[in-house]
């Protein structure tokens, strides 16, 4: 099928090229890497493929561009961020349908990303100019005083996943601007036009050449390792799984480098009995459907109260078997695909293995056939505690649903994993609420509502769901290093 004239439109947003101070270049290969619609599996586009010494460039210019850059004017810094915040919303039509040809999700899901991804540089805008230091008389020595000052980290390496394209990527480049930080950025190959039309932007709205690099890649291990090894790397920011942050964490041990970890969640969704049912219906709609279920922060299990899980079973099944399942560009469309072969092999696997353990499937439970990587919106009951899906990440459109009798199994049952990125909790109990919020192991909790994500906050994992915070004030702690001066007058 021909690409349509609207979508070849907008594939202009995004310079198929490496950006390398301030140049969209080939990589010194000449090789290309093909991007795919993952609902038609037709080649959208074909972008550079970095070697390792297009990304030992990009290194090399963050790393000159450093110091002119932590001497800019905060101020100014922040205007960067501003004005590229006003150009993302001004063209969100256009970067939607870009973000859902590459990644699959519906233009209204698009559009939600976009305008949280463009949050981060409006926050952040802001924290530019409120870094702050400390100054004071030293405790026993009057004359003394401490001064504390808050510099720049230093050049940056990010990596950022398909899933949230544009998000995963500003929640990192709003802070390390705001901060005076140089970098490079290397997306997910399924996923790199969106970012490269996001470089285009914050070029266009004056961020100096050097300071953000995009390096696209079909292999992201060569390209990157050197780069983590590298003396002029100072900080690691990763998005992605816990498996290759693991092994990340691994190689920035050698030069000792600063790292945040955004990891893999296995997010529980808890019911309990006195839970305002519609609310919390509506609230797994968006949990476990949000981005086709393709998020870190998804439901990945609902555990929910005996007194009420049937009648939850139901409700969830009969609106979650009632979503339009199509190509994310279509009118009406309300959820996309997965984004490739292997990622819904994965989703079908862990539905086969809950079902063979005795599951029973209250709605879909089926790869849709036809071009593109399709699943149904499915609805498992009566999950078995050996089934794969309470303890792996779906990723993907599936609800497996376990009772609980009470509270302590509850909170037991949600802290029963090696992840701890988020929870959902719904009760209309204060007392109980406050309580199992505080008993949780994760980062995070959505107390009666299912969505966190929120510029303003402190977003991350414990456990081995990450660390370190990306948004909020925390968000600019990550590219700031403290020095004290001690002095006497
Ligand atoms: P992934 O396979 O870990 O890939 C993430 C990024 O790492 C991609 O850019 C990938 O590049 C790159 N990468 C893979 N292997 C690498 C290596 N050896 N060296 C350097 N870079 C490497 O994860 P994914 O499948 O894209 O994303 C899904 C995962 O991300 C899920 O586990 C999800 O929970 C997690 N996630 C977490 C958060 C959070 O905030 N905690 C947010 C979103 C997603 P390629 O494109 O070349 O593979």
């Amino acid at each position: 099928m021909a690409v349509a004239s609207q979508e070849r439109a907008v594939l202009r947003h995004a310079p198929p090229k490496l950006y390398i101070d301030g140049e969209w270049r080939d990589g010194a290969g000449g090789e290309t890497l093909g991007v795919e619609d993952p609902s038609t599996g037709e080649t959208l586009a074909e972008v550079a493929d970095a070697t390792p010494d297009d990304a030992r460039a990009a290194l090399g210019a963050a790393a000159g561009a450093q110091d002119d850059f932590a001497a800019m004017a905060p101020r100014e810094r922040g205007e960067i961020l501003r004005r590229a915040y006003e150009v993302i919303n001004e063209r969100v039509d256009d970067l939607a349908l870009l973000m859902t040809l590459e990644m699959g999700k519906t233009i209204t899901e698009s559009k939600q990303e976009i305008a949280y991804a463009a949050d981060f540089f409006h926050w952040f805008a802001g924290e530019a100019t409120r870094i702050e230091g400390g100054y004071k008389v030293a405790e026993k020595a009057p004359a003394q005083r401490v001064l504390v000052m808050r510099q720049p980290v230093g050049p940056c390496v990010f990596i950022t996943p398909w899933n949230f394209p544009m998000a995963m990527g500003t929640r990192k480049i709003g802070p390390a601007v705001a901060a005076g930080c140089t970098m490079v950025m290397k997306p997910a190959k399924q996923t790199p036009l969106t970012m490269l039309a996001l470089a285009a932007i914050l070029e266009e709205c004056g961020l100096p050449p050097g300071v953000l690099n995009v390096v696209t890649a079909s292999s992201s291990g060569s390209i990157m390792e050197p780069l983590i090894t590298d003396a002029r790397t100072r900080k690691l920011s990763f998005t992605g799984s816990t498996e290759v942050g693991r092994s990340l964490i691994e190689q920035s041990a050698q030069q000792v480098l600063r790292v945040s970890m955004e990891l893999g969640g296995n997010a529980p969704f808890l019911v309990f009995e006195d839970a305002d049912l519609d609310a919390a219906v509506q609230g797994a709609m968006i949990a476990k459907m949000r981005n086709t279920g393709e998020a870190c922060t998804a439901a990945n299990r609902f555990h929910v109260h005996e007194a009420v899980a049937e009648e939850f079973g139901r409700r969830l099944a009969d609106r979650m078997g009632a979503m339009k399942v199509g190509r994310g560009t279509q009118d009406g469309v309300e959820v996309g695909p997965l984004i490739d072969a292997d990622q819904r092999a994965v989703v079908e696997e862990l539905t086969r293995d809950a079902v063979s353990k005795g599951a029973l499937v209250l709605t879909g439970g089926e790869r849709v056939d036809g071009p593109g990587y399709f699943f149904q919106p499915t609805v498992l009951g009566d999950i078995a505690d050996g089934a794969r899906i309470l303890r792996e990440e779906a990723f993907g459109p599936v609800a497996p649903i376990k009772t609980f009798a009470g509270d302590d199994e509850a909170v037991q049952a949600a802290n029963a994993t090696e992840f701890g990125l988020v929870s959902y909790v719904y009760t209309q109990n204060l007392q109980r609420a406050i309580g199992v919020c505080e008993r949780l192991e994760t980062g995070m909790v959505g107390l009666n509502q299912g969505m966190v994500s929120n510029a303003g906050a402190p977003f991350g994992g414990v456990k081995q769901s990450g660390v370190g915070r990306e948004g909020g004030n925390e968000g600019i702690d990550e590219y700031l290093e403290t020095k004290y001066v001690a002095m006497t007058l």
